[in-house]
């Protein structure tokens, strides 16, 4: 059904924002599986859309995606490229750069529209705005935990657990959920050794020493100094004592930075939460500030590939009875 030439099939008047000087309906700020998802269901609902780009999803760590219905497996670039072809095959626009700065303005009709500034300089206006920015994963200052992050260091069984089933783990303690990881994980491996690294073993609840023990996990004090590894692969954690635990998984707690700043440039509220501040949305995406909508990682940490998809669907969703409503109220009131 796509056109793979990237022209509108119908002979609508798609992407012509830019052209025409009216600007575009919507202007979608990142283009991962929420930008992606939304801009396909703007498209179809022959919105001119326009995604901005910077090419640098969360996930692009890692050579395979996993837990997508029907796409398990598949390489999130591959995922992305397929995306982006759909969603270019109903005229939708998509542009390689960093949005820089937004502005609402008052258009003096009681509705407002958005200024975005791309990097470069050029500028672009639009109805509404879709932010689905993602976040940037901050990891634990161990020496080669980030040459690794994605590859045999990882953070979410979800996404690879399956594939390391029944190795050797480690868990290092570098979150506010790393007890919980460390009893996640059991379910992948019965060999888990929790590495406490920063964190004293009486920081341990007795509930946490208790579950620990029941799912087999070893507690190992010490602080952890590096990884070994052997022809690119994880062989080993190191302690500061030097003593070296034979693990090929290491899982980590990254902090999560949701990527907010244009929201909070245009006023949104915040909330804040143990994993980064998120804006308030209602169920469609919709922030508190009337026009702007946000899904994906940049509405919540654990937002899944599937999730981010099905959020970005529904503010889309949202935009497109919102702009309908909003010019039929135009033209019946004036
Ligand atoms: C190592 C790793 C492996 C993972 N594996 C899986 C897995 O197997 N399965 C799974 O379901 N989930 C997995 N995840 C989670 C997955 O990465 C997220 O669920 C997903 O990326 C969220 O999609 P998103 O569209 O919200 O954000 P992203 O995919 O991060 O996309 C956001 C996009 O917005 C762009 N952007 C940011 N700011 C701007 C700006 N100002 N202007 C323009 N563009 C901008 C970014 O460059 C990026 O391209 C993994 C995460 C990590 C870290």
């Amino acid at each position: 059904m796509t056109e793979k030439s990237g022209k509108p099939r119908d002979g609508f008047a798609h992407g012509t924002g830019e052209r025409d000087g009216t600007g575009y309906d919507v202007v979608v700020v990142g283009g991962g599986a929420a930008g992606l998802s939304a801009a396909l269901v703007l498209g179809r609902a022959r919105l001119r859309a326009l995604v901005v780009d910077a090419g640098e999803p969360r996930n692009a760590p890692s050579s395979h995606m996993q837990g997508y219905l029907s796409r398990d497996g598949m390489s999130p670039a591959a995922f992305l490229a397929a995306g982006r072809e759909e969603v270019a095959g109903y005229g939708v626009e998509l542009l390689a750069g960093r949005v820089t700065d937004v502005t609402r303005n008052d258009t003096g009709t009681g509705t407002a529209d958005f200024t975005a500034l791309l990097d470069g300089g050029r500028t672009v206006r639009a109805r509404r705005l879709i932010v689905a920015t993602g976040l940037k994963d901050e990891l634990p200052a161990v020496p080669g935990v980030a040459e690794r992050f994605g590859r045999d260091v990882l953070h979410c069984p979800f996404c690879h657990g399956w594939e390391v089933r029944d190795q050797p783990f480690g868990v290092l303690a570098s979150s506010a959920m790393s007890v919980h990881q460390a009893l996640m994980v059991s379910r992948w491996s019965k060999d888990v050794v929790f590495f406490l690294h920063t964190v004293a073993e009486e920081e341990l609840s007795d509930q946490d020493l208790r579950r620990l023990a029941a799912a087999g996990v070893d507690v190992v004090p010490g602080e952890v100094a590096g990884l070994v590894a052997e022809d690119d692969r994880l062989t080993g954690v190191r302690l500061a004592d030097g003593s070296v635990h034979a693990r090929s998984v290491l899982y980590v707690g990254p902090r999560p930075v949701p990527r907010t700043s244009l929201l909070e440039r245009l006023g949104a509220e915040l909330s804040e939460t143990p994993f980064g501040a998120y804006p308030v949305v209602d169920p469609t995406g919709l922030t508190s500030v009337p026009g702007v909508w946000a899904a994906g990682n940049a509405v919540g940490f654990a937002e899944q590939v599937v999730h981010a998809a099905s959020g970005g669907y529904r503010a889309a969703a949202a935009i497109v009875g919102d702009l309908l409503m909003t010019d039929l109220d135009t033209a019946t009131t004036g």
